[in-house]
């Protein structure tokens, strides 16, 4: 008789695993997330246009601040939020450099770099995704060009600035219908503006708001079609960027071509921030000058401020130089005193934080919460798709705070 009913007591335990297992894989299953960047979209933007679907977002889910890593620029910054890592940590340490591992040289303008994984470290959330099983499809996002760990989105494109944003959007939403054996879990896309006309113009022209109520009328197309879709209940979308833009003067511009010889230098990578390789031999009397240099803080870079998270890396640069606010850096024979837009500055001022909205099933609704890193992105995700994460700097706390 005891036998009998350990027998069943067992049979009765097993059917509970099994039925509680196959509950909560059933329940993943059913869950998407579609993750848009509009890049360089600063976060007092919203405030000063009308957009309508930007503010229904925040009114059914949840709104916050999205504080760039350093430096605050497209390419660390996007495979950041896909890693989870900072770019000290995951290598992409800025969008052009000098890679002494490879003994060569990355540029987001250069293809056959852009698309060699070998300067790309960490696990973007697409691998850590495809490697559990659940499919991915990527319009633009860096780092899906390359096969990281030999993986690359089930579905993704090479970056063409010619693809119309509601192209790009209709594409997301036929994805989402595909059928259900090869429909992709993780859907991420990307529009490269208002960071064009932020540039172009400075982040204080009226010219922004047009973009911005244009953009958000892409936002209201994709809505409008993605909310017919019968799994529509079952999506959660997140809306954000990677950085904001400041207006920098002519009046502070600083070209370091009239403080330093370039030949003593290996490598030079202007702009903001500068990173400079110079020859062993002229280490100190570099920095020595660049101590002089107005408008602009120079580092060792193990002597970098802890919250920036900066400076271990091997292929950052010994000398960086940060401009502040306000200031182009340039190292060029020629000056260009020039007035417009740029970032990669102080990732913890106003002017670079970016926008974060994200609304669906697993989200708080009507919900502010305060400024968060942007590598906790790929904690969010994976937490919402049910994967196990890869090592990363997110912080469950700020993620679980997002969360119902
Ligand atoms: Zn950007």
């Amino acid at each position: 008789m005891k036998k009998i009913s350990l027998i069943l007591f067992v049979i009765i335990l097993f059917s509970v695993v099994v039925l509680i297992y196959s509950y909560q894989s059933t329940k993943e299953q059913e869950r998407y997330v579609v993750v848009l960047s509009l890049d360089g979209f600063r976060s007092d933007y919203p405030g000063r246009a009308k957009v309508p679907t930007l503010d229904s977002l925040a009114k059914a889910g949840v709104k916050a601040g999205f504080r760039p890593s350093f430096p605050s620029l497209t390419f660390p910054n996007h495979y950041a939020m896909a890693t989870g890592l900072h770019p000290d940590h995951n290598g992409l340490v800025s969008n052009s450099f000098y890679a002494p591992d490879l003994d060569s040289i990355y540029r987001i303008g250069n293809r056959r770099a852009v698309g060699n994984p070998d300067f790309y470290g960490g696990e973007p959330i697409w691998v850590t995704a495809e490697k559990q099983g659940v499919k991915s499809a990527s319009y633009f996002w860096v780092g899906t060009e390359a096969p990281i760990q030999g993986i690359q989105p089930s579905i993704w494109k090479s970056f063409d600035k010619t693809v119309p944003f509601t192209d790009r959007a209709d594409s997301v939403v036929a994805w989402l219908q595909l059928p259900e054996d090869v429909r992709p879990h993780l859907l991420m896309w990307y529009i490269e503006e208002p960071d064009g006309v932020g540039h172009a113009v400075t982040p204080d022209s009226t010219a922004i708001v047009e973009t911005i109520e244009s953009l958000d009328g892409v936002l209201n197309h994709f809505f409008t079609a993605v909310r017919k879709l019968d799994i529509f209940p079952q999506i959660d979308f997140i809306v954000l960027s990677d950085h904001g833009m400041a207006t920098y003067y002519p009046e502070s511009y600083v070209n370091l071509n009239n403080y330093l010889p370039r030949d003593s230098f290996d490598y030079i990578f202007e702009g903001v921030p500068t990173l400079l390789y110079p020859k062993s031999t002229y280490v100190d009397s570099a920095y020595a000058i660049l101590q002089r240099v107005p408008h602009v803080t120079t580092w060792r870079k193990h002597e970098i401020p802890d919250k920036y998270m900066y400076g271990t890396h091997p292929r950052i640069g010994e000398l960086v130089v940060m401009p502040d606010i306000g200031t182009m850096l340039h190292f060029r024979a020629k000056d260009y005193p020039i007035l417009g837009g740029a970032h990669g500055y102080d990732n913890f001022s106003p002017e670079m934080e970016a926008i974060f909205y994200a609304a669906g099933p697993s989200f708080k609704e009507n919900e502010e919460r305060p400024t968060m890193a942007n590598v906790n992105l790929y904690l969010l995700v994976a937490t919402l798709l049910g994967l196990d994460p890869a090592p990363n700097d997110g912080d469950s706390t700020a993620v679980q705070g997002l969360l119902k």
